[in-house]
């Protein structure tokens, strides 16, 4: 196997599609690209934290053994797998110790898959093991996660942000031919900027949760992280659509996406919302997102000043909801139904409640906990009035903003997020600086709506810098063709690091 081309895994899955339905590539060699490159560099990354590279070969082999021409789009395609997914046998552990060694020393694994697995599964895409992510996806930088921090490829004293950052950085490494995320305030579209890859937040309810630990179920989505928007829309006409076992996927119709990317701009209303290019911008990736806009400008498409006015909101506003329900999601963790510690012995306890206290303590980290109690105290009565009912009105108020702008125009341009990578451990002592790498991301995540990453430029230090593209629900169409009209005049996605 010495001899596959190691340039195989930095291949589109566009393209290795093509060639492995054409028959010129067996996808035990473009699996096995992708396993080499892993081990060459995920040592400076740490972005892959569980390997399950013979069942991936096993499965490029049965692939390989079909007749090539009647394949679907994604037989044959390495992927990672985020470890907040179940994936039925493989550890799954939210990159948390209360998952990760448990009961006897072992990890949880789960005897199902989640939806999306699964329907990856039958799609015949090949999962090569997980990716790192902020523990329980709490995050924004990788730097929570139990197994350490995740590091940007681009410059590896950096984060690659989070909490889908190991998804992130192995799609940007070519360690994978794409990845899953999951976005709740902005983990798809935030670590796709830092890294110059390209994700997909889903309109809330598009995509089932089925299977995938949840943070804040009220805004919990998931989604792909890939090397472009057409990609990003073979992916999604995989996993989209009704799911009997996830009440919130409405049964809406799952458009042929990859078959809708050659739409015209001509014509198009792209709003700018002002209160995005705000003070606190960093000037590179203001810059950027202007060129940006005047590419949109150049395509045909008029751009309309708009104003999203509760914007300011969103950070406080996320940062009340997602705790509540953080504190009411993870109490399952508790070492009974799900979770132990490494020790057998349970008898020293004098109580359950003592059990649980060590199971917890012992099992979360600083940021679960931090939300854990926070989210304890603002539903506590009393409190609840004053907190969780304010923010739910003020998340009305946010997607009233977007409904009326979205009256206007067919799609919002912003940037993803205020600066490039950070450098790992400058946030990490103060958690609301942190929060505030997404404050152009929550907005969208509180009104449920379909964004768009895509990269649009580099700071002068060689840092990706991402663009935001917003459109209205269930529209991640109009949102992917914009995405794609934009890499046909831009070669930003095509960019790779050097490690
Ligand atoms: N960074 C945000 C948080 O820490 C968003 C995380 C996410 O989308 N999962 O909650």
């Amino acid at each position: 196997m010495g001899a596959t081309d190691p340039t195989l895994s930095g291949l589109t899955i566009a393209e290795a599609s093509r060639r492995l339905r054409e028959g010129s590539m067996k996808a035990v060699d473009l699996t096995q690209s992708c396993i080499n490159r892993i081990e060459a560099v995920d040592a400076q990354l740490n972005a892959v934290i569980c390997k399950t590279f013979d069942r991936a070969l096993d499965q490029a082999k049965k692939i390989d053994a079909s007749p090539a021409t009647t394949r679907a789009p994604l037989a044959g395609i390495p992927y990672l797998t985020k470890d907040i997914f179940c994936e039925e046998g493989v550890p799954s552990t939210a990159a948390s110790n209360v998952l990760r060694g448990g009961l006897h020393g072992k990890d949880y694994i789960p005897p199902f898959d989640s939806t999306t697995t699964r329907k990856l599964k039958e799609a015949g895409a090949i999962s090569l093991g997980h990716s790192n992510t902020d523990e329980f996806v709490m995050g924004s930088s990788t730097e929570s996660s139990c197994y350490g921090t995740s590091k940007n490829p681009w410059d590896t004293t950096r984060v690659p942000g989070g909490s889908s950052g190991g998804s992130a950085a192995a799609v940007a490494a070519d360690e994978s031919i794409f990845a899953t995320g999951t976005d709740t305030g902005g983990s798809i579209r935030q670590p796709a900027a830092l890294t110059g890859t390209t994700g997909l937040k889903v309109t809330y309810g598009r995509v089932s949760r089925y299977g995938v630990i949840a943070m804040t179920s009220s805004l919990d989505t998931i989604g792909p992280i890939c090397k472009t928007a057409e990609d990003c829309a073979i992916v999604l006409e995989a996993i989209a659509g009704r799911d009997p076992l996830d009440a919130t996927t409405p049964d809406v119709a799952v458009p042929s996406y990859s078959g809708l990317l050659e739409g015209s701009m001509k014509g198009m209303k792209i709003g700018l919302p002002r209160e995005y290019m705000a003070d606190g911008l960093h000037p590179e990736v203001e810059a950027a997102v202007k060129a940006a806009v005047k590419a949109y400008e150049d395509m045909g498409a008029t751009i309309v000043d708009v104003s999203l006015p509760h914007t300011k909101y969103g950070v406080a506003t996320y940062y009340v909801l997602c705790p509540c329900e953080v504190s009411s999601n993870l109490a399952r963790f508790d070492g009974v139904r799900y979770g132990s510690t490494s020790s057998p012995h349970v008898s020293q306890e004098q109580s359950l409640v003592e059990y649980y206290e060590r199971v917890r303590s012992g099992g979360f980290g600083a940021e679960v906990k931090r939300r854990i109690m926070i989210g304890t105290h603002a539903l506590s009565a009393g409190y609840y009035e004053a907190y969780y009912r304010q923010a739910q009105k003020i998340r009305t108020l946010v997607l009233k903003d977007f409904t009326e702008a979205f009256q206007k125009v067919d799609l919002l341009l912003t940037p993803t997020t205020p600066n490039p990578a950070f450098t790992i451990g400058s946030k990490t002592s103060d958690p609301v600086t942190m929060y505030m790498e997404d404050v152009c991301t929550i907005p969208a995540s509180l009104a449920g709506v379909p964004a768009l990453s895509l990269p649009c430029g580099f700071s002068k230090d060689g840092l990706p810098i991402g663009l935001q593209i917003i459109g209205p629900a269930f529209e991640e169409a109009k949102v992917l063709m914009a995405g794609h009209q934009y890499q046909k005049i831009t070669d930003w996605h095509t960019k790779k690091p050097t490690l």
